[in-house]
C-alpha cells in the first residue's frame, strides 16, 4: 500500500492518524502491533486486569542498584500493546501538567511548546462534560476526547479531602485550572463512567474513512531510509515481513520504549552501540535505550537508574509520611485505619516506620509509576541529547517524525496521557502545515494553531 503517512497506534498515534486522515486526499496507514482494545478495558474497576497479559509489552528494567531490590533490581514497566496503546490500560486521570512544565520545554530551546502554545491543543481535543463547574478559561466542549468526573464516588473520597484540609493542604476544584497543586477528585478520560481511550475517542468516530487504514497485529520492524529520507516501514504481520511505502512521512508513535527501539533498529542511534549489535548506522544520534540484539521482536534493554539521587528517596519518604498522617485525622478517625503492610525483613535493621525504615522500603518495593518519557528528546540542534527538533522531525533524516511521550524534553509533573495526546495534536498540525495544508483542528470556529492567550482579558481569543 502506498500511503502519505505511516505510524503506530497508541495514545498519541491515534490522535495523529485521526487528524491526518481529516485530509481526504491523504492516505494514512496506522500499524499497531497488538489487537483492537478489549471491551473489558472499558470498565474502570477492571483497570489492572490486562496488565501482564498478551496486550501488555511487559517490559522490565535491569540492573537497578537503588530500586526494585526485592525483585532483583528489576522494575516492571507495563505498556499497552493494542489499538489506543497505554490509554487502554491507564488510570484515566486527566491531568495536563503545570504551566511551568511547558514553559520549561520552551526555555530549553523548543519554540512552540510554552504553556500558551500548548493549551489550545489540549482544548482542541477536549469535550468537558462539566464545563459549568470547571469553566471555559482552561477547558472546552465539542472535542473528541470526553473528560468528566466518574459519575460515582465512594464516601471516603470526601473524607480524604476533609483529612487533607485538616492537615492544611489546599483543595482544588480543578487541577487543570488556576490551582494546580492540592487535593481534588480528579477528572478522568471517561464518558458516563466508561473508559475513553485515545482509540475510542479519536479513531472510532472516523473508522469509516476510506483513506484511513488500520492494520492490527502488525509490528513495525524497521523504518526504510533511502538517501537520509524515510520512505516506508517494514513490518511483521501474519508470519511474514511486509513493506509499506510512504510518499510523505513516517511517524513513529510507539511510546517511550518502542519509538527509540524502532529508531535504533532502523540505524538511528549511537553509532558504537549500533555497530555492537550489527545494525547498519544510518544516523549517529543519542537515544538512552539499548537493543539486546538486532532481532526486531526482542525486548530492548532498559535501565531506569531509579533512586540514584538521594533527593528522590527523601521526597518519597515525605510522601509516605503525608499519606500516613491523613489516616490520623478526625475526618478519617471513623475508619480506624492501620497499616497492613507486613514489616519488610530486608529493612528490619531500622525502627519500623522511621525515616530510615521508609528510605529502605522504597528501595526494596519500588513502584516506579508509569510515566516513562524523554527517550527521543525534543531539543535544539546544539543539544547533544536531542533526537527531534521542535516540529518533532528526527535530526538528519527527512520525512521522519516522532510523536509520543518519548519526545518530552522533561517529563511533566502530572500524569502523561493528556500531554501525549496533546503532542499528537501538535504533531498533526505541524505535518499539515509543513505540507502546505490548512489546519483541520478546530477550537470553536477557529483553527487551534491560531489561538493566542490574551493577557488583558484572561481568556483565549483568535488573533
Ligand atoms: C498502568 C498505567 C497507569 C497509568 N495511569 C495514567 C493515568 O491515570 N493518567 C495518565 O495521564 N497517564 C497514565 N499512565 C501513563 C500514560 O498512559 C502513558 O504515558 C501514555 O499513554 C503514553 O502514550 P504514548 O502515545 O507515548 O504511548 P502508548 O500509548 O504506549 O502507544 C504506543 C503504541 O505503539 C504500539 N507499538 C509499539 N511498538 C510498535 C511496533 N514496533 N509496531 C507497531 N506498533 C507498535 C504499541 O502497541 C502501542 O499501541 C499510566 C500508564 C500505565 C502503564
Amino acid at each position: 500500500m502506498t500511503s502519505v503517512a505511516l505510524e503506530l497506534g497508541g495514545s498519541a498515534g491515534a490522535v495523529v492518524a485521526s487528524r491526518l486522515s481529516d485530509i481526504p486526499e491523504w492516505k494514512v496507514l496506522l500499524l499497531e502491533a497488538g489487537p483492537d482494545e478489549p471491551p473489558g478495558a472499558d470498565v474502570p474497576s477492571m483497570v489492572a486486569m490486562f496488565l501482564g497479559t498478551d496486550i501488555d509489552w511487559q517490559y522490565q528494567t535491569t540492573n537497578e542498584m537503588n530500586a526494585c531490590l526485592s525483585t532483583g533490581g528489576s522494575c516492571s514497566w507495563p505498556r499497552g500493546k493494542n489499538l489506543g496503546g497505554t490509554s487502554v490500560h491507564n488510570g484515566m486521570m486527566y491531568n495536563r501538567g503545570h504551566a511551568k512544565d511547558f514553559d520549561n520545554w520552551a526555555a530549553m530551546g523548543n519554540p512552540g511548546w510554552s504553556w500558551r502554545d500548548v493549551l489550545p491543543y489540549f482544548m482542541c481535543s477536549e469535550n468537558n462534560t462539566e464545563i459549568h463547574r470547571v469553566g471555559r478559561k482552561y477547558h472546552s466542549t465539542g472535542g473528541l476526547l470526553t473528560v468528566e468526573r466518574f459519575p460515582w464516588k465512594p464516601a471516603i473520597a470526601d473524607d480524604i479531602l476533609a483529612a487533607a484540609a485538616e492537615r492544611g493542604y489546599p483543595i482544588s476544584e480543578d487541577l487543570n485550572g488556576d490551582q494546580f497543586i492540592g487535593f481534588t477528585v480528579a477528572q478522568t478520560t471517561s464518558k458516563s463512567g466508561v473508559r475513553v481511550s485515545s482509540a475510542s475517542a479519536f479513531l472510532r468516530p472516523v473508522r469509516h474513512r476510506r483513506n484511513l487504514h488500520i492494520s492490527l497485529n502488525a509490528t513495525a520492524t524497521k523504518i526504510i531510509i533511502e538517501n537520509n529520507k524515510a520512505t516506508g516501514v517494514q513490518f511483521y504481520q501474519d508470519g511474514e515481513l511486509r513493506v509499506a511505502r510512504a510518499t510523505k512521512e513516517v511517524i513513529a508513535s510507539g511510546g517511550a520504549v518502542n519509538s527509540p527501539q524502532l529508531l535504533l533498529l532502523s540505524g538511528i542511534g549511537p553509532k558504537e552501540h549500533l555497530r555492537a549489535v550489527n545494525v547498519t548506522v544510518v544516523k549517529d544520534l543519542p537515544g538512552r535505550l539499548l537493543l539486546a540484539n538486532n532481532n526486531p521482536l526482542a525486548k530492548p534493554i532498559i535501565w531506569g537508574n531509579y533512586l540514584s539521587d538521594p533527593m528522590d528517596v527523601t521526597i518519597l519518604v515525605e510522601g509516605i509520611e503525608i499519606a500516613l498522617s491523613l489516616a490520623n485525622t478526625s475526618a478519617m478517625a471513623k475508619y480506624n485505619m492501620t497499616l497492613n503492610n507486613a514489616p519488610l525483613a530486608a529493612c528490619s535493621q531500622y525502627p519500623l516506620m522511621s525515616k530510615n525504615y521508609w528510605a529502605c522500603a522504597v528501595r526494596q518495593d519500588t513502584g516506579p509509576e508509569n510515566h516513562q518519557a524523554g527517550s527521543c528528546k525534543m531539543g535544539p540542534i546544539n543539544d547533544p541529547m536531542a533526537v527531534v527538533d521542535n516540529r518533532l522531525r528526527v535530526y538528519g533524516i527527512r520525512n521522519l517524525r516522532v510523536a509520543d511521550a518519548s519526545i518530552m524534553p522533561q517529563v511533566t509533573s502530572s500524569n502523561t496521557a493528556a500531554p501525549s495526546m496533546m503532542i499528537g495534536e501538535k504533531a498533526a498540525a505541524y505535518i499539515k502545515s509543513d505540507w502546505g495544508v490548512a489546519g483541520t483542528q478546530w477550537y470553536g470556529k477557529e483553527p487551534c494553531s491560531m489561538w493566542k492567550h490574551n493577557h488583558n482579558h484572561h481568556h483565549w481569543r483568535y488573533q
